[in-house]
């Protein structure tokens, strides 16, 4: 049984006008239809139609419409996938997820760059807080007056001087080499694979989820080297136009502190 079929046994178990009910007052069976207030917009003459034989709703006010699926989607403001748990539950019908291969390797990758990344970010947060190599950072963020609670509320870190330190952590975690490049913790320049970020101010990149999909690296040299800031790639879980929210609040309180 594919996914198609699963969602047209719930259509066909589920009778459109029992769920749309509880939501709409009145309902008024006209010819093949029947007719209500919308729920969907505010209105003193129904013009919200079920039909169903078909299955589907639609307003002729608002313009909403569609299958049982997409009312239980709209009327409870939640996603597909969710809607779908929930009319599979009143059909009786369990959803089965099908994944292929493919997805699960896609699944799979995301979870270890979310955990290499999750790693470094721990691993710069203790060098500033803690570690010797990290006096420079503690003194940076001293004079910038960074405190120690800004430091921690925005699990601020530091990437140290040299040119193996995360990469010899992360090596050490059973990460690959190949792997980190892409990821855009390490770079690789002329047959050397070194740490990318280098005497920085590590501000992790927190996408809606609360994972940590990048980094932003503001360098502390005192004569600039480089970019101001350095940045994470785009990689399978750090999509740039879909994230920043965390590294912008950061940026800002860092700004007005
Ligand atoms: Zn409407």
């Amino acid at each position: 049984m594919n996914d198609r079929t699963q969602i047209d046994e719930i259509k066909n178990k589920l009778d459109i006008v029992n769920i749309v009910t509880p939501y709409v007052p009145v309902l008024k069976r006209s010819g093949r239809n029947y007719f209500g207030l919308c729920p969907f917009h505010k209105e003193k003459t129904p013009s919200f139609s079920v039909n169903p034989e078909l299955g589907l709703f639609k307003c002729f006010g608002c313009g909403e419409g569609g299958d049982v699926i997409k009312f239980i989607e709209k009327i409870e403001g939640i996603d597909f996938a969710k809607a779908l748990e929930i009319a599979g539950a009143k059909a009786g019908v369990k959803i089965v997820h099908h994944t292929s291969p493919q997805q699960q390797k896609e699944v799979q990758i995301k979870q270890e760059i979310l955990r290499a990344n999750s790693l470094s970010l721990e691993y710069f947060n203790y060098i500033l807080l803690k570690h010797p190599l990290g006096q420079i950072g503690r003194d940076y963020a001293h004079k910038r007056k960074l405190t120690k609670e800004i430091v921690k509320n925005f699990s601020i870190g530091l990437a140290p001087a040299g040119y193996e330190n995360l990469k010899s952590f992360l090596l050490k975690k059973g990460f690959k080499e190949k792997d980190l490049v892409a990821w855009g913790l390490l770079v690789e320049k002329n047959g050397k694979i070194y740490d990318k970020f280098r005497k920085r101010l590590m501000f992790p990149v927190i996408d809606h989820q609360g994972d940590v999909v990048g980094f932003s690296g503001r360098s502390i040299e005192t004569e600039e080297k480089g970019p101001k800031y350095l940045n994470s790639p785009e990689t399978a879980v750090y999509k740039k136009s879909k994230t920043l929210y965390g590294l912008f609040q950061a940026k800002d309180s860092i700004r007005k502190a």
